[in-house]
Formats: structure tokens, sequence, C-alpha cells
């Protein structure tokens, strides 16, 4: 039996769907919007295998699992495949099948920093500027005057201050988002929100992420954090937004791969909670593109998958994750080669219908095949 129809009867077809599912007209027309999550220092073993049998059959010294049993209970599974969708259901079975994802070096496809660092400020700055800056050495609270992806996204739409926001859980993404003070909206990880762009649930969020006590006195919950973003975006509707949370990082420092394994199954659930929040309602529905990836990755040893820096191998390694209407329903990418962290900057541009070379000609360009322009 042939399911062909003549092409009359296809356009009527589709003409119908589009007026029964107004989303389905949204996503081939329209303004677009870029949500940029970054989650700090996760790296490519789990996300692409769940749990890792390198660190999970450490002795527990290694990898500071407290109770074995539940862990693997929780998280163990026989295959990769299975792992990973046990950790991470959301973005395996909702998100990768319906965009890219880049950096499964199993499958020819590797993403790195092009930084010799390997940390966080120096990742985050060549995400936001679209290349590696040599100055950049350490994670202080300083800005440098290389201009960002965000600040010429501002520029070049004509936007207004609240309608490119960055917020985080950590201070270290407020100066890498921007040259300037006061570009754009930015909120570090203990800063309130302005009245006029506030509403009584961000403030009570703000007030309980400044008492909820973390591992690390320099970063903030990363819940708290996409709740007050999430109700940002209800309410100031940005055409461009940073969210960036990162206790990955945190439990990982603390070498804690049991709380590694569980907080990366919450931030699933926060992606989930986003990409719902998105599709439900205007101006997002259909036409937004996000864009979820690492600064860096970590060791690949029982010895050292807890740190991170220059000379730790398997710190250099990174994904991509692109979701959105213009972005074919590719999956997992292979054979991709020479994919850098930079090219975060030029893929948020494209996806805004901007051309990123006015931004930064030195810019690493965007992924090949992440993008087909509305039609
Ligand atoms: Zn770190």
């Amino acid at each position: 039996m042939s399911h062909r129809l003549p092409a009359a009867v296809r356009a009527a077809a589709l003409l119908a769907a589009c007026l029964a599912f107004p989303g389905a007209e949204a996503a081939t027309s329209g303004q677009r919007h870029v949500v940029l999550v970054t989650l700090d220092g996760v790296r490519v073993q789990e996300l692409f295998g769940g749990m890792d049998p390198v660190i999970a059959d450490a002795p527990a010294a290694d990898s500071g699992i407290y109770d074995m049993a539940v862990t693997k209970g929780r998280w163990w599974r026989e295959t990769p495949a299975a792992r990973r969708e046990a950790l991470m259901p959301f973005f395996w079975k909702t998100l990768v099948p319906a965009g890219i994802l880049l950096g499964n070096q199993e499958k020819g496809s590797k993403v790195t920093v092009r930084n010799d660092q390997w940390f966080s400020y120096p990742g985050y700055s060549e995400m936001m500027t679209g290349e590696p800056h040599s100055e950049v050495k350490s994670n202080d609270f300083v800005r440098y005057p290389h201009r960002t992806v965000l600040e010429h996204a501002r520029e070049a739409l004509g936007l207004e201050h609240a309608e490119v926001a960055q917020i985080g859980s950590w201070d270290g993404l407020k100066y890498a988002a921007s040259s300037r003070d006061g570009a754009f909206f930015m909120n570090g990880g203990r800063d309130a929100v302005p009245a006029g762009l506030s509403t009584p649930e961000i403030d009570l969020y703000v007030d309980l992420r400044r008492q909820v006590q973390q591992f690390w006195e320099e970063t903030t919950s990363d819940v708290l954090t996409y709740r007050i973003a999430r109700e940002y975006l209800r309410k100031n509707r940005p055409r461009v937004t940073w969210i960036g949370i990162g206790q990955s990082d945190d439990w990982a420092h603390a070498r804690r791969y049991d709380l590694v394994l569980d907080y990366l199954h919450i931030a699933d659930g926060l992606l989930a909670d986003l990409w719902q929040t998105l599709q439900s309602m205007e101006p997002y529905r259909g036409r937004t593109t996000l864009i979820v990836t690492t600064d860096h990755g970590r060791g690949r040893t029982p010895a050292d998958w807890a740190e991170h820096d220059a000379g730790i191998q398997g710190s250099q390694d990174i994904w991509i994750a692109i979701i959105g209407p213009d972005t074919p329903a590719t999956g997992e990418a292979r054979n991709v080669a020479g994919v850098t962290q930079g090219t975060v900057a030029a893929t948020m541009l494209q996806h805004l219908g901007l051309d990123w070379k006015a931004f930064n000609p030195d810019a690493a360009p965007p992924v090949a095949g992440s993008y087909e322009a509305p039609r």
C-alpha cells in the first residue's frame, strides 16, 4: 500500500495541521529566540555513557561513593545506552532525537576547548567571544575587553536591556558574559533582581539562594538559580538568555561521584521543565533554539576524574547539543571533526538570524548541518 499523496493533498493536509496546531505554523516562521544552558564540568563519559565503570569500580576512596548499592541501584545498567537514559532520560529520549548532539568520540564526533587552561572562566570566555584569549588565565572576577556574543546580539537586534539576560549560580559567569558592566541584565550567584524586572516569587528564590548552604562558598543552588531564570523568562521574555548552573563541578571537586550522578538527573529534570515551559508560552513556542553545553571536561582516571585544568587529560573534551525549529533532527552526530568550544557564539547568532562574521570573523564557525534557515 502506498502512502504517497498528490502534492495538493499534502499541502492541504499541512495547512490543516497548521490551523489545528498553531505551534506547527510557528515552527516555520517568526522571530527567533535562543536559550543557552551551561552545565559546569560535565564529562563526556557520563553524558554519553551514564555511570562510568572506570570510576564506579574504583576503590571508594577514589570514587567517593557513599553507598555503592544505592548508587548502582539508581544508575547502573548493563549498557552505556541504558545507563545514559536512566541518568538523563529527558535529554536522551526527547532533546537529542529532536536536535543534534556533538562530542561522542566513539562515533567520530569530537568537541574540544581551544583555550589551553581547561577550567571555567577561559571556557566561558571562549564560548562568549568565539575564540580563546591568552590573557584569561584565572577564575578571578574581572572583565576583559573582548566583546561578547550577548553584547553583539543586543546591539544587532536593537534589544532592550532586559531582553538579553544572563542568570547563573556563579559570579564568574557574570564577568564572562560581557566586556562592560550593565551591558544587559546580568545576575550573579547572590544578586537580587531589580524591582522592575522581579516578582515576589523571584525575590523569594533570591532570598533562599542566599541562605541555602553549598559545599563550596562561591556557588549557589542551581535549582533556585533555575527557578529565578524561569520566572525571569515568564515576566520579561528575553530574546537571548544564558542560564549557567554548575553543581556538577562542585560535587566532582568534592570527589562524590554518587552526588555527581544524582545531580545530573536533577539537571536533566531542569532541562525538561525549561523545554516544557518554553513550548507552553509565547513568544517562545516553536521559535526557540536551546543550546546545552559545558565549559570543560575532567580527568579520565580514578585518580584525577575529580579535577580538571591544563595537563589533566580529558579536561579538553566537551560536548554541545542544539535543539530548535531550525535544527534538523539528526540525533548523535557521527564523523564531525574539528568542532571547538567557540562555536557556541556563532551558533547562537546564526539561530537568531544574524551574521556571525559581523560579530567576530575569527570566531569558530557554526556547527555544519545544525541550521536550516526558516522558509
Ligand atoms: Zn571546577
